[in-house]
């Protein structure tokens, strides 16, 4: 229900104008594609996406003799490249399964990180995150706030301090307090892109010096109201740091619930989670059937 009522504005527009699409038409005709076509990429699935599912339509046209046909045809498309992704890491694989959080300022890092930590709690698994986004003494109070709401210990460091020592010193606290899980947080400043990705690099090769296979993921989160700005900023990270993860946030607040496919198209890296809403129950794990029958 609250996928459903998150994704509510995409929905709008793909069912309410695929529909009228066939008002007074029995045939997919050729205006129907271009208005088709056209109406992909307004919900940002993407030029080269949208190219791709409107030439495999195409090839399908005389099977398809309605607005219910057209829609099923469309999710069976869409669920085919959710299928092609690679399996995702398993959440608890080591302990203490290390998730280093990556993302630009503002995309909901800190409370993806809040709600996940609050999952896992209340799943009975023990919790620790590391604020490792020194930069902003704010992101560490807000982390902070989220770790004691969601029962998690908190390993934190003073502003500006070296980002990698508090990594260091989060992971060696989670190894000897026996935590199950450790979020690693990290700074999202945008102005210095080098310098922030050296950063990052140094705290995972700080990670993986303390334990050899950490991180085991590397989850970027992507704010979706910036669609396919999201879609670079996930290019830049992987190159940089290997992405193994995306959680894709504020789905319910944009009508372009599209970028969901385009993401899943254009990169090979699992979508785990998507954020309907600011409440700690909107953050899910992505589920692709689910997801297509919200859409439509
Ligand atoms: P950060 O700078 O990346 O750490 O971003 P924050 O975690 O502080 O989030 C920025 C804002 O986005 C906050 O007001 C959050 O409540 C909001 N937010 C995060 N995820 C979602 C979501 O899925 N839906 C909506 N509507 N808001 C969200």
């Amino acid at each position: 229900a609250r996928l459903k009522s998150g994704l509510s504005k995409t929905r709008r527009i793909l069912t309410t104008d695929i529909d009228e699409l066939f008002l007074g038409k029995k045939i997919v005709d050729d205006d129907m594609i271009e208005d088709l076509e056209e109406l992909l990429i307004t919900s940002d699935m993407g030029v080269q996406t949208t190219m791709d599912i409107m030439e495999r339509i195409s090839g399908k046209r005389s099977r398809i003799a309605g607005a219910g046909e057209l829609k099923r045809v469309l999710k069976e498309e869409i669920l085919a490249y959710f299928d092609a992704l690679p399996e995702p890491v398993p959440e608890a694989a080591a302990k203490p399964h290390v998730v280093m959080v990556v993302g630009v300022n503002g995309v909901g890092k800190t409370t993806t990180i809040g709600k996940l930590a609050a999952h896992e709690s209340k799943k009975g698994r023990k919790v620790l995150i590391a604020a490792a986004d020194t930069f902003r003494a704010a992101a560490i109070e807000q982390i902070s706030i989220w770790a004691e709401r969601a029962g998690a210990e908190i390993v934190r460091h003073k502003d500006n301090a070296d980002p990698a020592a508090v990594a260091y010193d989060g992971i060696e606290a989670a190894i000897s307090r026996g935590a199950d899980t450790v979020y690693v947080d990290t700074a999202g400043r945008l102005h210095t892109k080098v310098n922030l990705m050296e950063e990052i690099k140094k705290i995972q090769r700080t990670l993986s010096k303390r334990l050899p296979d950490a991180p085991h993921e590397v989850l970027l989160v992507l704010d979706a109201t910036t669609g396919q700005n999201a879609l670079s900023q996930a290019k830049m990270f992987n190159e940089a740091l290997g992405i193994t993860g995306i959680a894709l946030t504020k789905l319910d607040g944009t009508a372009k619930g599209g970028i969901v496919v385009s993401i899943c198209s254009e990169l090979n890296i699992p979508l785990k989670y998507i954020g309907v809403g600011e409440g700690v129950e909107d953050l899910q794990p992505f589920d692709p059937k689910q997801f297509v029958e919200a859409l439509f």
